[in-house]
């Protein structure tokens, strides 16, 4: 699980680095006329980079209730598309007790 949270560490940092140079690239585009293709196939990247962090989050992060302390994942969907309340944290219904929290996430194995 350790590996996991290294990998994802590491492609938060190609994603950022992709952005840069992607917004970067833009200048490049219009003033040496790059092809539409360089553009869209940064796109991709970005797409791709973007759906697999969000893949290995919701893979390796679980969600405990404050509630009634039942733990759960969520959805690559529910990832992408949940509140980030804080750093870690995020705002969740839980599937058991339905109580609407701030809930942080950790890594799976860690207990
Ligand atoms: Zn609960």
């Amino acid at each position: 699980m350790e590996t996991k949270i290294k990998i994802l560490q590491v492609m938060k940092w190609i994603y950022f680095i992709t952005i840069s140079i992607f917004i970067f690239g833009f200048w490049f585009i219009i003033q040496y006329k790059w092809s539409l293709y360089v553009m869209v196939g940064f796109l991709v990247v970005v797409l791709v980079l973007y759906f697999t962090i969000h893949l290995l989050r919701s893979k390796i992060y679980v969600y405990t209730c404050p509630k009634c302390q039942h733990q759960f994942q969520i959805s690559i969907g529910k990832d992408i598309t949940s509140y980030n309340a804080q750093i870690g944290g995020k705002v969740l219904v839980c599937p058991k007790c339905g109580v609407k929290e701030v809930m942080k996430a950790k890594p799976k194995d860690d207990k």
